[in-house]
């Protein structure tokens, strides 16, 4: 095992918030990690700030509730049926405090002990990062911290949401990763199969590699890294939230 990357007690979670761009985003191996929390009796909740309506060469109107759809299935196929879905415009996100305030008030509704998103540096380990991950992981940690706050979108607690403190925030893919959560061959057979649940839209994207060839392979990397078989590594971040 790398001697900085720990293993993630898996009694730490409870209830994970994970907060992404698209759809399809949570399955490039968080999912696999998803399989593993929820069927330890974790509840795990996804947000999507954007239904990914502009990722295929199909017009918008069409492509949005299809990849709803199959981001659905996807979730089922890990066990979670908690996804919201906002109306934010795929492909042009914007850091906006409007995109804060719609986080933070999803943080105080489900009150999360972790949040969870993707890499949102501009280099990652596969390339340079697309503009909306950049977008979405910034506000998704930028929420924790407004969701916490009395002052920072009083209107939230007008609405009877009370304030809440995440305890800690995951980045999946971060380039320096902190902490690895030990995967066993069903959680990334699971993982293959949400990734698989994305049939029009990877159908639309020739030359993407094969699910289950890509998480395997993938997943297989990240577990060397601890000296196992397969993990997914993050860089966990402890906020200011109840222990
Ligand atoms: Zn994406």
């Amino acid at each position: 095992m790398a001697p900085d990357i720990q293993p993630l007690s898996d009694d730490q979670f409870q209830r994970i918030l994970i907060v992404v761009a698209h759809p399809d985003d949570v399955e490039y191996g968080m999912s696999a990690c998803v399989h593993k929390w929820v069927a330890r009796g974790a509840t795990v909740a996804y947000l999507l700030l954007t239904s990914g309506e502009a990722g295929m060469q199909r017009p918008p109107a069409e492509v949005g509730p299809l990849r709803a759809a199959e981001q659905r299935e996807a979730c089922r196929r890990v066990g979670v049926d908690d996804l919201t879905i906002l109306d934010h415009p795929d492909g042009v996100l914007e850091y906006s405090l409007a995109l804060r305030r719609d986080v933070a008030r999803r943080i105080r509704e489900f009150r999360p002990d972790t949040v969870a998103t993707s890499a949102f540096d501009v280099e990652v380990g596969w390339g340079l990062n697309q503009a909306d991950h950049r977008v979405a992981g910034l506000v998704a940690l930028d929420a924790c911290r407004d969701a916490d706050n009395t002052w920072v979108f009083p209107e939230l607690a007008e609405e009877g949401l009370e304030k809440w403190g995440t305890r800690r925030f995951l980045v999946f893919g971060d380039p320096n990763p902190s902490h690895g959560v030990v995967l066993t061959r069903e959680d990334v057979d699971a993982g293959i199969a949400s990734l698989t649940a994305h049939e029009a839209y990877l159908a639309d994207l020739p030359g993407h590699p094969a699910p289950e060839q890509f998480l395997t392979e993938g997943l297989s990397a990240q577990g060397e890294a601890m000296g196992v078989e397969f993990a997914a590594l993050f860089r966990v971040h402890e906020l200011a939230g109840p222990a």
